[in-house]
């Protein structure tokens, strides 16, 4: 069978390159419901098509010929989906939803090719440099359209900016984190080296610490030196590629797999780390089953899956980290990223080390795990049902009384940073290891208080 697509010389023919093995997941499921009372789309649009059994019905219409895929409704509600995994901890038979969206949207890719829009873009991914240098006029002239609001250490939209972004949410309230001046890996030693080193790590920092979370990344380095880890930051690692993935772009993220595959083998680490859920579920799941059958590239990514860690299971469950002593005096709460928790099955050990910090009162909300709207670009491209399903997030964390919301990956803390602006009570936002930074600083400067 000749299939459009399918990178047959490498031999890596998966569901994303055929639909045919979708039918399998299709027949999982048995149109019970369960998954509408989580699915955050459904309960925000109360409307059969946002829900997984709803698009379930439509994946089956287009196996059996009743639906054309690239028909202009049937790609609209495809893409109405978070690809959260919410509706899959529901489901009763275990439909692994997420592999079907994912097909179905490589599906669409196949026949009627990627918008170019998005062509332009996930092709400047695949050129490093490029990108790299684009990201850095971005940073240089970012003041144009967007004003410093340093109550939220965020940017916002400015006036004429704001009447052209508005239907993507670029509005004059939208708080966005500001592109750093210089990338962290542009001023990160690649090879960060300690005295009598316990192991080594690489730490895959993904886009978003590298471009506009320099200081999550900083705070990563601490606390691995403060755990005798030396570190190896790769220099010629680049996207993840899951941003890409989700569009239906398998070729992209397969590129840029085997590219980040090369780069962290060459680094001589035993362990990868990665500080975003994207990124490390990227590693741990998605690289081994796109490469599955590559005889060069599939043995390396299950090499890397079986030593891909969350930097709090590293912790906790790898090395026995140093228990800190510097007091941090805040009330935090702590929101569990959808493929923190749903793809790496990681909950507890931010938890673990949250409340192992000194002066860190944990307060938990009453969904920690219900997704905040983020899914990537989601909240471009669906900025109403995005803000509406945070709404509901930001109520949450209200009602904790917490000051700090925390979390373990960057998409999301992009997220909860315009949201939090809009319906919370001032509460500062950071990523969990940030905290654990903190604490270990303080040790050193005898300082207590409020953390950064
Ligand atoms: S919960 Fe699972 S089995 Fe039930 S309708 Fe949703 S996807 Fe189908
Ligand atoms: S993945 Fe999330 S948004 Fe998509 S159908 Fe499932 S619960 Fe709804």
């Amino acid at each position: 069978m000749t299939i459009a697509g399918v990178e047959k010389s490498r031999g890596t023919a998966t569901l994303y390159d055929e639909l045919g093995p979708v039918r399998e997941e299709l027949n999982k499921c048995m149109k019970c419901g369960n998954c509408m009372a989580v699915c955050p789309v459904y309960l925000t649009d109360k409307a059969e098509a946002g829900v997984a059994r709803g698009k379930i019905a439509v994946a089956e219409a287009v196996l059996s010929g009743e639906l054309d895929i690239v028909d202009p409704d049937v790609v609209a509600m495809l893409f109405n989906c978070l690809v959260c995994k919410s509706c899959m901890q529901n489901c009763p038979t275990k439909v692994n939803f997420d592999r079907i969206m994912l097909a179905l949207r490589a599906a669409i890719v196949r026949k009627k090719g990627l918008h170019p829009l998005k062509n332009m873009i996930f092709s400047l991914l695949k050129q490093p440099k490029l990108f790299d240098a684009g990201m850095k006029v971005g940073a240089a002239l970012q003041g144009l359209a967007f004003r410093d609001d340093p109550s939220k250490k965020a940017i916002s939209p400015r006036s004429p900016f704001a009447f052209v972004g508005k239907n993507y949410g670029f509005d004059l309230h939208r708080s966005l984190p500001e592109l750093a001046p210089t990338p962290f890996r542009d001023w990160v030693p690649e090879v960060v080296k300690v005295k009598d080193a316990k192991t080594r790590a690489a730490f895959f920092t993904g886009c978003s610490v590298n471009y506009f979370y320099p200081q999550v990344g900083e705070d990563v380095v601490e606390v691995f030196k403060e755990n005798r880890v030396q570190i190896n930051i790769p220099k010629d690692q680049q996207c993840c590629g899951i941003a890409v993935f989700v569009h239906g772009d398998v070729k992209t993220v397969r590129e840029l797999a085997r590219k980040n595959l090369d780069a962290v083998e060459k680094s001589g680490a035993e362990y990868l780390v990665t500080a975003c859920g994207s990124c490390g579920g990227a590693w741990q799941h998605e690289y081994s089953e796109l490469l599955g059958d590559d005889p060069v590239y599939g043995p390396k990514a299950a090499y890397w899956s079986a030593r891909t860690y969350d930097i709090s299971t590293f912790l906790t469950k790898v090395i026995d980290y140093r228990l800190p002593t510097g007091k941090v005096e805040a009330v935090v709460t702590y929101h569990d990223s959808c493929h923190l928790k749903k793809t790496m099955k990681v909950s507890q050990e931010p938890r673990q080390i949250l409340m192992s910090i000194p002066g860190v009162k944990f307060k938990e909300m009453a969904k920690p795990d219900a997704c905040c709207g983020s899914g990537g670009s989601y909240l471009l491209t669906h900025y109403d049902t995005s803000k509406e399903i945070a709404q509901r997030k930001v109520a949450d964390i209200n009602q904790t009384q917490a000051d700090q919301v925390t979390t373990g990956c960057p998409a999301c803390m992009m997220q909860l940073l315009d949201h939090v602006g809009r319906f919370g009570r001032g509460q500062k936002i950071a990523h969990y290891i940030s905290l654990l930074a903190e604490s270990y600083r303080r040790e050193k400067s005898g300082g207590n208080g409020n953390v950064r």
